[in-house]
């Protein structure tokens, strides 16, 4: 079209030269200087109005073969058409990348240490723009890595629930985040976004207030043609029977197993009502929770779920295709972490399996008879001796004690009939983590 203006533009100004020289050449002498002026402006406009024009066809050519390149980039990928989930292998800890179409969103970026492994791995698959970024919990393993990623990458949309903590690690993300010029979107339940074409609907924080920090836990199902995923973060059986409660669709193809697998999580009716083919733990090798729990593990090898976990067998990449799903490796085993304690006693592993009938029980009626409520931190709440934060801010730094066969978590190495040459030390944050639960004698 621009061609065929600058063929009429060049037509046209020929055409004035030749009517000029006509006309300078009839009025010689009286018009001259005014047939002068007349012919320059003349030139000048059509020189003017044809490099414009041309200039400007040079950007419109530019940008069609841009956008054509896009379209042919996005027929290119939409003909692949898959949903790729990348379960990183980032030891104790949650990161898991998902690509849609160019699109990228991250849930969870790992420990503090694994901040350059996240990144790296990012980068590897090509990802310069994440969408959305999702951190499900302020514990350090789920969003350690989390500043370094929004100070390395093109941000979106940050969710994080409405819940505060005053660790480091949960400042530097709310300053990186605040540095970016981006704020916090905390979560609905019933919110739905798209990725690409994937939909990613929020199932989880339904509660205001929980009495564990992983109960925050945001709680995504995204769905891809026929094929559903199901990402839970640390949600334990509090926030599992919530969910199962609202009677939410919880129906996934794979269950990303809660909290590392620990007996906390992954309560049967939940499990029931996910009814997933595949489940993918991300959890430690020989890590000091023992996660995964063989509790956990027995309940998915009972319901015949092939297991894929990052200790076995690294980072997970499950690919769909809207109609079927494909490992890029083979199913780990069911094998738990219960009874690889470094507690050398012989009794362990005799109460492990009792205990295992127990946790479930455990879970479930924790979470019927969940009345407790705790404060959210404000920002000037330091002093609630209920706050989520100052709980959390002083299960970082204490020392707690576990007996060798018990299930609770101490505040002295000799409480009750525990013997204190068997108890294990551990901080308190850990110890919650890995399913501990307090005293009630010295808590
Ligand atoms: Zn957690
Ligand atoms: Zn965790």
């Amino acid at each position: 079209m621009f061609q065929l203006m600058n063929t009429v533009g060049v037509l046209v100004f020929i055409v004035c030269m030749l009517m000029s020289m006509v006309f300078l050449a009839k009025r010689k002498d009286k018009f001259k200087n005014i047939g002068k002026a007349v012919l320059t402006s003349f030139a000048l406009f059509l020189v003017f109005f044809m490099s414009g024009c041309s200039s400007k066809d040079k950007v419109e050519n530019k940008t069609s073969k841009d956008s054509k390149a896009a379209i042919s980039d996005s027929v290119k990928d939409k003909s692949l058409g898959t949903l790729k989930v990348h379960y990183i292998d980032v030891g104790q800890a949650d990161s898991i990348l998902l690509q849609q179409n160019g699109h990228n969103m991250l849930i969870d970026a790992g420990n503090n240490e694994d901040s350059n492994l996240v990144k790296k791995y990012l980068q590897d698959q090509g990802v310069t723009n994440l969408e959305f970024l999702v951190g499900t919990h302020p514990h350090e393993d789920h969003i350690g890595g989390m500043d370094y990623v929004i100070n390395s990458f093109k941000i979106g949309k940050v969710y994080m629930p409405k819940v505060t903590s005053t660790t480091k690690t949960f400042r530097d993300v709310v300053n990186a985040t605040k540095n970016k010029g981006l704020k916090f979107t905390n979560p609905n339940v019933g919110d739905s976004f798209k990725l690409g074409d994937a939909k990613c609907t929020i199932l989880s924080p339904k509660s205001s207030s929980y009495k564990s920090l992983n109960d925050y836990s945001i709680v995504i199902k995204v769905e891809f043609g026929e094929n559903s995923f199901l990402f839970t973060g640390d949600a334990q059986g509090t926030s599992e029977m919530e969910m199962v409660k609202a009677n939410l669709d919880l129906k996934a193809d794979v269950l990303k197993v809660g909290h590392h697998g620990s007996r906390t999580s992954t309560v049967s009716n939940f499990l029931e009502k996910v009814n997933p083919k595949y489940a993918v733990v991300s959890v430690g090798k020989d890590n000091d929770y023992r996660h995964p729990h063989q509790g956990v593990m027995d309940r998915l090898k009972s319901k015949n779920i092939n297991v894929y976990r990052t200790d076995e067998n690294g980072t997970v990449i499950a690919t769909s295709d809207g109609k079927t799903i494909k490992f890029n490796c083979k199913p780990g085993s069911y094998k738990g972490n219960s009874t690889s304690s470094k507690s050398s006693s012989s009794s362990t592993s005799v109460n492990s399996s009792t205990s295992n009938s127990s946790s479930t029980k455990t879970s479930n009626s924790s979470s019927q008879n969940e009345t407790r409520t705790v404060k959210q931190e404000s920002t000037n709440s330091s002093n609630q001796s209920s706050s989520v934060s100052e709980s959390n801010q002083n299960k970082v730094g204490e020392t707690v004690w576990i007996s060798a066969t018990g299930k609770k978590y101490h505040s002295r190495p000799d409480c009750g009939r525990m013997n204190p040459n068997k108890a294990r030390k551990m901080n308190r944050q850990d110890a919650e983590n890995a399913g501990y639960q307090p005293c009630k004698k010295c808590y």
